[in-house]
Formats: structure tokens, sequence, C-alpha cells
């Protein structure tokens, strides 16, 4: 049995307090994430829609649930009603359909691009400078239904922190670049339970760990 309160205590500790913490709850019973939830953590992140939506129900309604994983655009639906932050939006067709579907239900939703910079071959995400144009352009400006609150990003699996240090620099290079003069621009999230303490360190202001919890 894993000592998840134990864990979170440590962990707490590791993190200043202008860093939010999201907990990872993806592959987690719904009994364990109870344990994370007495322990006093309130915002939870999940990879998949299903699960999502299947642990939301059950789950107490004060949860801020983040969804962090590749969302297809016909899974957009089963979300959209109660999902906080979508932190992984990698393309203008992923973006046109949240907002289509907040606008349906009456909401104005949250989210972060997510930030291609690790040197892997699944390459998910935006190019900075592809993100910048996009930012400026009508057809994004037209979008009154979603809310762009920042960037998100992963850096490599990869044992070499300086190179996991130089992929989170120039994550938050984009970071601020884009923030230059747009209001509600505050969301860096980078960090997951082998990097996060790097993250942090190069300016991140929302980690997201999953293992270091249930472990
Ligand atoms: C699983 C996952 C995490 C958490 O990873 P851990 O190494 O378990 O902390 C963070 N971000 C994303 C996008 C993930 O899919």
């Amino acid at each position: 049995m894993a000592n998840i309160q134990k864990n979170i205590e440590e962990l707490r500790k590791t993190i200043p307090n202008n860093v939010k913490l999201v907990s990872v709850t993806k592959y987690h019973e719904v009994e364990e994430i109870k344990e994370v939830y007495s322990a006093g953590e309130r915002v939870f992140g999940e990879s998949r829609p299903q699960e999502l939506v299947k642990k939301q129900a059950v789950l107490p309604k004060d949860i801020e649930w983040h969804f962090i994983g590749s969302l297809q655009t016909n899974k957009v639906r089963s979300i959209i009603s109660f999902v906080s932050l979508i932190h992984s939006v990698d393309s203008v067709r992923l973006l046109e359909v949240i907002n289509k579907e907040a606008a349906r239900c009456g909401r104005v939703v949250d989210v972060l691009m997510e930030v291609y910079v690790a040197c892997e071959e699944t390459k998910q995400g935006w190019n900075g400078d592809e993100l910048v144009d996009y930012m400026e352009s009508e057809q994004f400006l037209s979008l009154t239904n979603v809310r762009v609150r920042g960037v998100m990003g992963m850096a490599s699996y990869v044992s070499d922190t300086e190179q996991i240090r130089a992929e989170f620099t120039e994550l938050k290079a984009v970071f601020d670049r884009l923030g230059a003069g747009r209001a509600d621009f505050d969301i860096l999230s980078m960090g997951m339970s082998g990097d996060y303490q790097i993250a942090i360190e190069q300016g991140s202001t929302m980690i997201r760990v999953g293992s270091a919890i249930f472990a």
C-alpha cells in the first residue's frame, strides 16, 4: 500500500507557495484518489477523457479537474461542461472545437497551449514561432469561448539534467514572449515527478506529479 499521505507531505516541502501542484491520478482507482483528496489536494489531472468523466462523476464536486493528455476532437464534448483547465492544446483544430463546445454550454474554458521542446520522435505540440504567429492571427482572436492562460510542455525523458534544464529554459522563453502584453497569461505548466525541481528552478508555476504521489 502506497503511503500517499506521507508522499504528499514530503512533496509539499519541496514546492514553493507560488507553484501549483496538479496531482496526476491517471491509472489510479477512485479509492486511492480519495486518499489524495483526504490529504488536502483539490487539483487533479487525467489524461483520458473516459477516465476523467468516470472519476469526476463519483468524486467530490470541489475537485478542480485538469485534462493533461492528448485530446481527440470527438472527445471534447464529454469533458467540456466541467473541466477547469485543458493543458494540452496542440492544434488549431482542437482549439476551435474546444471553443465551439464551450460556447454550446455557455462557458469560457481555460486552456494551455502545448509547446514542443523535447528532442524526441513523438513531436506533439506547437513550435514556439508558429504559436506566436497564430496567437496574433484573426483566426485566433475571433475565438471568444477559450481563454489561453499559458503554455505546457514536457522535457525529454533523459537522465542528462542539463538537457532537461535547457528545454525548460526554452519553454520559459516561449512563455515570456507570448505573455508580453497579455492579461491572464500566467500559467507555465512544466515539471513531472522526475524533473519538477529543475522545472521550478527554471520558472514553472504549475507542476504535474503522479508517480511521486502514488509510489
Ligand atoms: C503522466 C503524466 C504526468 C505525470 O507523470 P509522473 O512522472 O507520473 O509524475 C505529467 N504530465 C503528463 C502530460 C502526463 O501524461
